[in-house]
């Protein structure tokens, strides 16, 4: 259980106020309440394990984060008998992904053939499955949730890391732990305070996302569609209540398709998606999208004494087959059953932080090869060559062959090996 031990006063400057700071204690304390810190808190919580859970913003409502629940990640829910609850909240389902090509539609990834009971990936909002996650973990007495706590130190003492300092409306806290987990996101402040640097990848591509909305007379379950331009692709994704657009363009070249204006912007979007082009005029400020600038890179080491890094913090994935969700929760699995039991034990070695590393690396660089294979095959073409896209013979074929086509569906469903909550 967190406790509370006392305000202090930090050393030397018990004169001024503003240095004061509350000092609390936990066993494990999880910087960062993104899909991996969520997921990780919760779990560690289920376990009995005190564990208190830091998010620097004070909701879950985030534009444009990742909406896509793999079937991997229904199945842990349904390990963890949540997922009768977790399908019951409202949300729209993709059953495959397809290209358009010159000679029509090509699924390149068919989830519905999947041996599973989750064959689809579900479209829901970042922030109600985490809403969902932490209600569960606040079902557990020892599991405590500080929202608007942003992290701005770790405290060390002999080259171990025992906890973090946090801020919260201006005043100073001191958390203290016997492992702090960095689960901050790609531009992790644990990762940096730690010195530890991730090895970058090239992903030559930047995606600008939009939201359009959804009319009466759409397909219903109208799934995930690539379409391809010159220089230019597109990605139409149905999440019931909208369509979200992921307009992918060569890395660097936003000033470009901001310095040729939004009335080019709607024109290029209109030709890709001809359905929804009775729609476009309601992007008017550029304010509307996000851009996504790209990244696929792993950490060599995710951890240092007293201190692990998990999810987007120690790797981030391409969005390519939109897999990070699924990524960062695994990892939480993993470090869960790897650490419950050395947590409980009150002596959680490097060895065992080793151990998770070992177990999610490599499925990590699997995963983000296939993904530098199909930026190659088919994304890098596109955006380099004005002439019309054609898919590789070779990939043309082989999607045509169910045994083939299985392996892209596989991969994203559950990453390179599945992973299961051990009880
Ligand atoms: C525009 C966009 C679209 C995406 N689309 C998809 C998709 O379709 N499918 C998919 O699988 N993935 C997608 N992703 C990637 C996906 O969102 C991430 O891989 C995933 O959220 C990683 O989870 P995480 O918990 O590791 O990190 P995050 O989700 O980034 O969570 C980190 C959390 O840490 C908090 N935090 C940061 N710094 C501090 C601090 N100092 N103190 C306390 N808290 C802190 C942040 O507020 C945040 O809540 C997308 C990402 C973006 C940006």
């Amino acid at each position: 259980m967190a406790v509370h031990v006392a305000p202090l006063l930090t050393h030397g400057h018990a004169a001024q106020a503003n240095d004061a700071h509350m000092v609390e204690q936990t066993t494990c304390c999880v910087v960062g309440g993104g899909p991996a810190g969520a997921v990780l808190a919760l779990l560690l919580a289920r376990k009995g394990i005190a564990v208190t859970l830091l998010e620097a913003h004070k909701d879950w409502a985030r534009e444009f984060r990742g909406n896509t629940i793999n079937p991997a990640v229904v199945q842990i829910m349904a390990e963890l008998g949540l997922a009768a609850q977790l399908l019951a909240l409202p949300h729209a389902k993709i059953r495959n992904f397809t290209v358009q090509t010159n000679s029509g539609p090509l699924t390149f990834a068919d989830f519905s053939r999947l041996k599973t009971r989750y064959p689809f990936i579900m479209m829901l909002p970042q922030a109600r499955f985490l809403e969902f996650i932490v209600r569960e973990a606040q079902r557990y007495p020892n599991f405590q949730l500080r929202m608007g706590a942003r992290v701005e130190r770790l405290i060390q003492e002999a080259g171990v890391t025992r906890g973090v300092r946090y801020r919260v409306d201006g005043q100073s806290h001191e958390l203290r732990a016997l492992l702090t987990i960095g689960a901050d996101g790609r531009f992790s402040r644990v990762r940096r305070l730690a010195a530890l640097t991730p090895v970058a990848t090239a992903t030559p591509m930047d995606v600008l996302w939009f939201n359009l909305p959804r009319k009466a007379d759409d397909p219903q379950e109208g799934g995930a569609v690539f379409r391809f331009g010159r220089r230019n692709l597109v990605v139409m994704m149905d999440h019931g209540e909208y369509w979200q657009i992921g307009y992918i363009i060569a890395k660097g070249s936003y000033p470009h398709v901001r310095a040729a204006g939004l009335e080019q912007l709607r024109q290029q979007l209109a030709e890709l998606l001809p359905e929804l082009h009775d729609r476009i005029d309601v992007i008017q400020d550029w304010q509307q999208g996000a851009l996504l600038s790209v990244e696929s890179s792993c950490l060599e080491q995710w951890y240092r004494p007293g201190l692990l890094l998990i999810g987007d913090a120690a790797h981030v994935m391409s969005p390519i087959g939109g897999v990070g969700i699924n990524h960062a929760i695994q990892d939480a699995v993993v470090a869960a059953n790897v650490l419950a039991a050395p947590l409980k034990s009150g002596n959680v070695r490097l060895r065992d932080l080793a151990a998770v590393q070992r177990r999610r690396r490599e499925p990590t660089r699997v995963i983000q090869f296939f993904q530098r294979c199909m930026q190659r095959w088919g994304v890098d073409g596109v955006l380099q060559s004005n002439k019309p896209f054609r898919l590789p013979a070779f990939l043309r074929l082989g999607l045509r062959l169910p045994v083939v086509r299985a392996i892209p569906a596989w991969l994203i469903a559950f990453g390179a090996w599945p992973v299961h909550v051990k009880q």
